[in-house]
């Protein structure tokens, strides 16, 4: 079994899992697989993302990090449409799946050269690579805006995270947090190819539960584009291996404030704007590195996407959570594009879906009316 990191760019391929950008053109990295997935791999006793740890061949299985995460329900909402509970992960979101596979794979390497390690999220994803790092016993520096608070930032700061708080734009709390350091392992989950490749688990898992099918669509929100490339690459997988006989149809979901991918997706100007306000704080990624990566891959799947307005987003939030589904604003934008796809007759009839609700409306700001 094998495996490659290669630049997605100028082809130059790294041998080291703690690279998150091309070392010769800074372009972003990409994980690719050179082996079948097979059904008997599968370890059945293993309830979670470790139940595939044969496909994760450069994660050795004694150094694996684990909270519990993966092997969330697949419930059927109705008809046959199915949502997958991602919420339900241990620190209430799907990035579990990235933190476990890239924790496990470098938190040896970290330890051995007495180091800590660094990531960009004041969000669900700071507060995944916290519990992890918390959990493997290495120490980890999360970097935020400085107006951030809230419960993700508390969630963060409980597992023991140190917060740095950066002032100016986005991009800038990102540069800060790469910017060389002794001893620090930058980590960011939107660039790093390894975090990447653990929500590739995602596809396995919904294939699986459906008895190794693939449903007919798959709706995700899309912000910087880690879950649609994980779960493409993850379907795309079974695809060539011949475990489904057909790729899911991949619908990509964004708000209309933010949604860079729709636009370059359907060749129309974006002019995102000066300040977010939208419910879907989640989604915020207006110029997203991976952005070329994310339209490549969606076109070479036949994927589409999808905008929805505000007043969509909170109208599919509250049915979702008046039918036992407390989810993130975020996840509600995927059921609100599915349901805008439903009455725009592009949902067939008896049609196979399966929505992801990515995380657990506990730590939203919302307040009820
Ligand atoms: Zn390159």
């Amino acid at each position: 079994m094998s495996y490659e990191i290669k630049c997605t760019v100028c082809g130059q391929t790294s041998a080291n899992l703690l690279d998150y950008k091309c070392r010769k053109c800074e372009n972003p990295l990409d994980l690719r697989l050179d082996f079948a997935f097979n059904v008997k791999g599968v370890r059945k006793r293993v309830h979670g993302v470790w139940r595939y740890t044969k496909f994760f061949p450069y994660i050795k299985p004694s150094e694996i990090v684990t909270l519990g995460e993966g092997w969330t329900p697949l419930i059927r909402f109705f008809g046959n449409v199915y949502f997958k509970l991602e919420g339900l992960n241990p620190t209430g979101s799907f990035k579990d799946r990235g933190s476990t596979v890239l924790i496990s794979a470098i938190h040896k390497h970290v330890k051995a050269y007495g180091g800590f390690i660094s990531e960009d999220s004041s969000g669900n994803a700071g507060a995944s690579i916290a519990a992890y790092a918390a959990r493997a016993g290495i120490k980890a520096k999360i970097y935020v805006p400085e107006n951030v608070s809230g419960p993700k930032l508390n969630q963060i700061m409980f597992y023991g995270a140190e917060v740095v708080k950066v002032s100016g734009n986005r991009s800038h709390v990102a540069e800060e947090a790469q910017k060389q350091e002794r001893r620090k392992f930058y980590v960011g989950h939107i660039l790093h190819p390894v975090f990447r490749d653990g929500i590739r688990s995602l596809a396995y898992e919904i294939s699986e539960q459906l008895n190794w099918e693939a449903p007919e669509s798959v709706y995700l929100p899309v912000s910087a584009g880690m879950l649609l490339l994980g779960v493409i690459s993850g379907f795309k997988h079974l695809a060539v291996s011949g475990v489904i006989a057909k790729m899911p149809k991949i619908v990509a979901c964004q708000t209309r404030q933010v949604s860079p991918l729709y636009h370059r997706f359907k060749g129309l100007p974006y002019h995102p704007p000066e300040k977010i306000t939208s419910i879907a704080d989640a989604l915020v990624s207006t110029n997203p590195p991976l952005l070329e990566l994310i339209a490549k891959e969606l076109r070479t799947v036949n994927g589409d996407a999808v905008i929805v307005e505000e007043d969509e987003i909170l109208k599919a939030f509250k049915e979702l959570a008046e039918r036992g589904f407390f989810v993130e604003p975020r996840s509600a934008v995927a059921y609100a594009a599915f349901k805008k796809q439903r009455e725009k007759g592009k949902v067939a009839r008896g049609e196979k879906a399966v929505i992801v609700l990515t995380g657990t409306g506990l730590k939203t700001a919302l307040k009820p009316n």
